[in-house]
C-alpha cells in the first residue's frame, strides 16, 4: 500500500560542471524561472562542494525557496581525511540534503554499501537528508536480477539507520545503464523497482515510515518524461544530472511536476 501525498522531489545533480561564477548564473536563472514552486513539489539543487557557498548566497538560493543540497560527505567528524567535507562543514554552509552511494562514486572512487552506511548515518545524526543511490549495471538488468542487486543495495546502505521522521531519508533508484546515456527507464519499469525498493524499505524501517520516504528515479529524466514517470505511485520524483544544468528545462521539470 502506497501514500498518494508525499510531496514530489526534482533534485538536481551538477556533478562536476560549471566553474563559480557559472554555477550562481545557473542558480539564479533557475530561482528567477521558479517564482513560485507548485505546492506538492520540493526543488533541490546540488553544486560542487566548492561552490556550495557561492551558489546558495550569491546565487539566491539560500533566499528562494529551493533546497541546498550537497554530492558527497565523510562520516568522520574531522581529522587527518585529505580532500574530504564532514557533516559540520556541510552545516555551516546550510546545506538540507546530500547525495550519497550515486554510481559514479560507486565506480570510479571504489565507495562500497557499507561506506554508504557510515555515511548515512553520519548525515541523520547531524540533521541532513541522505539522497540514497541505488541502481543495477545493465549486464544485471539483462539477467533479470536487478530487483535482488537494488535491494541488497538498500539494505546494505541503510541497515541500523534510525529514523524517527519518513522526512530524513530520500531514495533514488538510478538504473547504471540509464544515466547520462539519453536511454531512460520506462514508466513502468522506474515504477516496478521504486515499488520494491518501498518493500525493502519497509523491512528496514516499518511499513508506516516506508510509505512517508521519497523514492526518486533517476537516469536521462527530461522534460519529456517527467510527468509520466511522477504519475506512476511510487516514483515520487527525480534525481537529474544533464537537463538539470539548463535552467529552462530544469524550471519545466518542477512545473510539469507539479501540473
Ligand atoms: C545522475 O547522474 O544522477 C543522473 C540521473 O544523470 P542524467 O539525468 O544525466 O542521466
Amino acid at each position: 500500500m502506497t501514500q498518494s501525498k508525499r510531496t514530489v522531489l526534482i533534485a538536481g545533480n551538477w556533478k562536476m560542471n560549471n566553474d563559480l561564477p557559472e554555477g550562481a548564473k545557473l542558480a539564479s536563472e533557475l530561482v528567477q524561472a521558479l517564482p513560485e514552486i507548485p505546492s506538492g513539489v520540493e526543488v533541490l539543487v546540488c553544486p560542487p562542494t566548492v561552490e556550495l557557498k557561492f551558489v546558495g548566497c550569491h546565487g539566491g538560493i539560500l533566499s528562494s525557496s529551493i533546497k541546498l543540497g550537497a554530492q558527497n560527505v565523510h562520516w568522520e567528524p574531522s581529522g587527518a581525511y585529505t580532500g574530504e567535507t564532514s557533516v559540520a562543514m556541510l552545516q555551516s554552509v546550510e546545506v538540507s540534503y546530500c547525495i550519497i552511494g550515486h554510481s559514479e562514486r560507486r565506480e570510479y572512487f571504489h565507495e562500497t554499501d557499507e561506506d554508504q552506511n557510515k555515511k548515512a548515518k553520519a548525515l541523520v545524526a547531524g540533521g541532513i537528508v541522505p539522497v540514497f543511490c541505488c541502481g543495477e549495471p545493465e549486464e544485471v538488468r539483462e539477467a533479470g536480477t536487478y530487483i535482488d542487486y537494488v535491494c541488497a543495495q538498500v539494505k546494505a546502505g541503510l541497515l541500523g539507520l534510525e529514523l524517527s521522521s519518513p522526512n530524513q531519508l530520500v531514495v533514488a533508484y538510478e538504473p547504471i545503464w540509464a544515466i547520462g546515456t539519453g536511454k531512460t527507464a520506462t514508466a513502468d519499469d522506474a515504477q516496478e523497482v521504486c515499488a520494491a525498493v518501498r518493500v525493502q524499505l519497509a523491512e528496514l524501517f516499518g511499513q508506516e515510515m516506508a510509505d512517508g520516504i521519497r523514492v526518486l528515479y533517476g537516469g536521462s529524466a527530461k522534460p519529456g518524461n517527467i510527468a509520466e514517470l511522477v504519475a506512476k505511485p511510487d516514483v515520487d520524483g527525480a534525481l537529474v544530472g544533464g537537463a538539470s544544468l539548463n535552467a529552462r528545462d530544469f524550471a519545466s521539470m518542477v512545473l510539469k511536476a507539479g501540473a
